[in-house]
């Protein structure tokens, strides 16, 4: 162990607990990164320079921090958990690049935040994050939902969520978050992380996440966002289902309303028997467009 050990090796980490009386808090999420290698590749995949601005959500005891501040221009950290408070402001103190903010990344006003925390908010902002795995969907559309142009989004989540989010159409993982997501950006797994890497140990494995810009906007982007996942996930009510039986709730017993759906499909040349999982975005976008404009939702 050297003088001045990195906050993510698990000697730090340990004796940073003690000293503190911290206790992992399973409510918040709290599991330790202790795996400086795989800290270092997370900063890696989000292709960190000095010219970019970071927003790490969850710091917890500072060890991705730490790398992200050697990395980045500025890092501004959102915590939610007042007792790590004066943990991190100890051990980043040496980093005069970092600064911590107590919020909820739930509740927080991101383009607010950007504009007052950065220097210079007009350089491009990366969210890095070891998530906290209990509110990971809810996180990620907040990002997506929110108007700031990410640069990158590179964070850690449990494995299945990695796996949903970056499925192909006709595989089990694949539904409505794998659309929600590629609506807006596009995603792949960087690498896969050992339960083994954290201090408690999870009990499934991880996967670094990273989803950047499309470089191609969608072109036939349907009328209303919100009306447009609410009909992607009523396709998805019943997976083992055909298509047709989940969309029969919109036509009800008028069979004249039943006929038009099946036009529809059948000028789609979608078959009415598929599984809604075997659809693609750009199929799922012109269904909800005709039939949006039938009026049958
Ligand atoms: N970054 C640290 C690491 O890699 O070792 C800790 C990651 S831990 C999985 C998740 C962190 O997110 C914890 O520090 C937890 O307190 C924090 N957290 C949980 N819910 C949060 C929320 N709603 N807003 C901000 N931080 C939150």
């Amino acid at each position: 162990m050297s003088s001045n050990p990195e906050i993510g090796s698990l000697n730090r980490t340990r004796a940073i607990m003690k000293e503190y009386g911290i206790h992992a808090k399973k409510g918040f999420g709290q599991n330790f990164l202790t795996d400086l290698n795989v800290l270092k590749n997370i900063v890696r995949a989000a292709e960190i320079t000095k010219a970019d601005n970071v927003i790490e959500i969850g710091p917890g005891l500072g060890a991705l921090t730490e790398q992200l501040a050697q990395a980045a221009g500025q890092v501004v950290a959102l915590e939610i958990d007042t007792d790590l408070l004066p943990v991190l402001d100890e051990v980043l103190s040496p980093y005069d690049n970092v600064k911590v903010i107590n919020q909820d990344v739930l509740k927080a006003d991101l383009p607010a935040l950007i504009q007052e925390q950065f220097t210079d908010p007009s350089r491009p902002i990366k969210v890095v994050a070891n998530l906290p795995y209990y509110i990971t969907s809810p996180i990620l559309m907040r990002l997506l939902e929110s108007p700031v142009e990410w640069a990158a989004i590179c964070v850690m989540m449990q494995k299945e969520v990695a796996q949903r989010l970056t499925a192909q159409p006709g595989t089990k993982e694949y539904g409505a978050l794998t659309l929600a997501i590629e609506y807006r950006m596009q995603a792949r797994i960087a690498f896969g992380v050992s339960r083994h890497a954290f201090v408690p140990s999870p009990n499934v494995d991880s996967a670094i996440v990273v989803l950047t810009r499309r470089t191609q906007p969608l072109l036939d982007k349907p009328f209303d966002e919100g009306r447009f996942f609410g009909f992607v996930k009523s396709c998805f009510a019943h997976r083992r289902k055909s298509l047709w039986n989940n969309l029969k709730p919109l036509a009800g017993k008028d069979t004249e309303k039943q006929e038009t759906v099946q036009t529809v499909l059948a000028e789609l040349n979608i078959l009415p028997q598929i599984r809604p999982e075997k659809l693609t975005l750009e199929q799922f976008i012109a269904l909800a467009n005709q039939l949006h404009d039938h009026k049958l939702f």
